[in-house]
């Protein structure tokens, strides 16, 4: 049977980490880091997610600060309360809740965020930092998926990793991050061809596809670690539920490790968010982060 790992627990003590930091921070300099969420429309799971992040970051006693708009918003609005944050000296993070409506070009918004304050990872400039080895931001999923792979495998090196999925969020950071770790990397999307082969080769599998239980426990390597991205709301004998991209309960029998969910990679996200909002603040005002 495969360890579990317990991403809600190690995210827990992340966050109570940047917590104490954030206390330290403000008690050394006079800085408290801020994050500014912005949500366009009433998607019911993005509402929740919204929720979480801005209760988690007042929690780590950091100034949160909510924008809804509604579905509609002209896109200039939006880029004009960008443009208005970014001038923001309290705020130190901007976070825009993707997916956005169809009138709005998401690539536009987020090119508009200031580098410095985009705590998604998601502008070119950070992009292109990680991609050539530099120290910008990292987009939180991969970064938490890497520090429960770390936490839980110590050195990746000589490894073999898989990474299901390409999108620009998760899939491909991922694989520079493993590939920064020294593991040997493929990419698998919709059209890679002997997909079960590929996983089984895989010392480590991550799953980022956004499709209920595709990956069965005969498609893992037996011992490998598995990092399952997927957050699939499913029916289930009249219940709402949530699964991930893994079947969780083929695959226990045959990885080492395993990450559930809910409990494994969510977690991990929004106290990345957190960590890469204090990092932010720690950068602008040029001071190291707090031990
Ligand atoms: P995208 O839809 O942007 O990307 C999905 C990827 O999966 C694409 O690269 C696609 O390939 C690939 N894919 C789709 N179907 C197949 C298939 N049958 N076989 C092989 N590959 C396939 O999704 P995201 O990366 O944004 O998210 C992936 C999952 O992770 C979702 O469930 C999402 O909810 C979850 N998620 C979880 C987070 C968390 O905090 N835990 C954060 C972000 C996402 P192609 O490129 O060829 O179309």
């Amino acid at each position: 049977m495969a360890t579990i790992i317990d991403g809600k627990h190690y995210a827990e003590r992340l966050r109570a980490e940047i917590g104490r930091q954030v206390v330290q921070l403000r008690e050394a300099h006079l800085v408290t880091p801020g994050l500014a969420v912005i949500l366009v429309g009433e998607d019911p799971a993005s509402q929740v997610y919204v929720r979480n992040k801005a209760r988690q970051a007042r929690e780590a006693t950091m100034a949160s600060f909510e924008y809804r708009l509604p579905h509609g918003v002209p896109q200039e609005k939006l880029l004009e309360l960008i443009e208005r944050l970014n001038a923001d000296p309290a705020v130190h993070g901007i976070l825009v809740q993707l997916p956005l409506p169809p009138q709005v070009d998401a690539e536009r918004v987020i090119n508009a965020i200031r580098p410095d304050k985009d705590i998604d990872g998601f502008h070119p400039v950070n992009v292109g930092s990680l991609a050539t080895g530099g120290d910008g931001t990292v987009p939180c999923t991969p970064l938490g998926c890497m520090m429960l792979l770390k936490h839980h495998l110590g050195d990746l090196s000589g490894l073999r990793a898989l990474v299901l999925g390409r999108s620009n969020i998760v899939g491909k950071p991922m694989a520079t991050l493993l590939l920064r770790e020294n593991c040997t990397v493929t990419i698998a999307h919709s059209k890679t061809v002997g997909l079960d082969e590929e996983c089984r080769r895989a010392d480590i599998l991550i799953a980022a596809v956004g499709r209920p239980r595709m990956v069965p426990g005969d498609w893992i390597k037996p011992g490998a670690t598995v990092i399952d991205v997927g957050i699939n709301r499913i029916e289930e004998n009249g219940k709402a539920r949530l699964v991930g991209d893994v079947d969780f309960d083929s695959a226990v029998a045959t990885a080492g490790a395993i990450t559930p969910v809910p409990g494994g990679v969510g977690p991990m996200t929004i106290a990345c968010l957190l960590l890469n909002t204090l990092e932010a603040a720690c950068r602008q005002h040029g001071l190291p982060v707090p031990a």
